[in-house]
């Protein structure tokens, strides 16, 4: 399986810095990965014209769990298939913190994605202090469990929260060690659909560690923030992944 590298924009971009950006990716030519790009709901539509005939996919950041109805500024699954994009991500930490996600919030908007014809990257991943209690691989273990349909068929990412937009990253023995747990999870809970599934890491991924991260035993890609809104950046991520 080819190794994805995803960005996502957050809540950054215009339609000039769109067409500038996906103009580059466009004309990138062959990479030894597939790419996603996942920007604000604003864009998606314009995004998707932009990457008509192109392999560089679309997704979004969110979804509502309802397919439609009275829910003021949200988006739903649908709309996004709408607009264009074919992935979404979900549980992304941001949203858990700043909307009160929970696992059984995420679990609800996979199915709603799934239903919609979408392809849900579900982010999962154990706070600072989590992490210095040693609480990490409960807590993995827990976020993939509450959020995962029994025939799961998406992808995962695994982001520590401390490593989010910090410039830091873990050990790479430390990746190593929770890509190798979070595969074995979701043999448990999938069957053989898990093996198969994509784990990617995120968190502070940059052309300058990419190769190292990308080279990991289960990193089956990388799901990139900062560095997804500078072409030259996330290309040169690309670049490293493993053909
Ligand atoms: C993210 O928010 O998914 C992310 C990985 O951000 P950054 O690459 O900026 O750490």
């Amino acid at each position: 399986m080819r190794q994805l590298i995803a960005g996502n924009w957050k809540m950054n971009g215009t339609a000039a810095m769109a067409a500038d950006l996906v103009g580059a990716l466009a004309a990138a030519g062959e990479l030894p990965c597939d790419l996603l790009v996942c920007p604000p709901a604003t864009l998606i539509a314009e995004v998707a014209r932009l990457l008509t005939g192109s392999t560089v996919a679309v997704g979004g950041q969110d979804c509502h769990a309802r397919p439609s109805g009275a829910h003021t500024g949200d988006i739903a699954a649908p709309m996004l298939r709408d607009a264009g994009a074919t992935w979404v991500i979900l549980g992304h930490s941001e949203r858990r913190a700043d909307h009160g996600e929970t696992n059984e919030v995420v679990y609800a908007k996979v199915l709603a994605a799934v239903a919609a014809g979408l392809t849900p990257i579900v982010c999962v991943g154990e706070t600072e202090a989590e992490s210095q209690a040693g609480q990490q691989a409960a807590v993995v273990a827990g976020q993939l469990s509450g959020s995962l349909p029994e025939d799961f068929a998406g992808a995962v990412a695994y982001e520590p929260i401390w490593a989010i937009g910090t410039g830091k990253t873990p050990t790479e023995a430390d990746v190593t060690a929770m890509h190798a747990l979070i595969r074995g999870r979701l043999k448990e809970l999938l069957g053989p659909t898990g093996e198969r599934i994509l784990i990617l890491y995120g968190g502070s991924v940059k052309p300058e560690n990419a190769a190292a991260l990308l080279a990991l035993p289960e990193v089956g890609g990388a799901l990139v923030g900062g560095a997804s809104l500078k072409a030259a950046d996330f290309l040169a991520i690309a670049a490293a992944a493993q053909a």
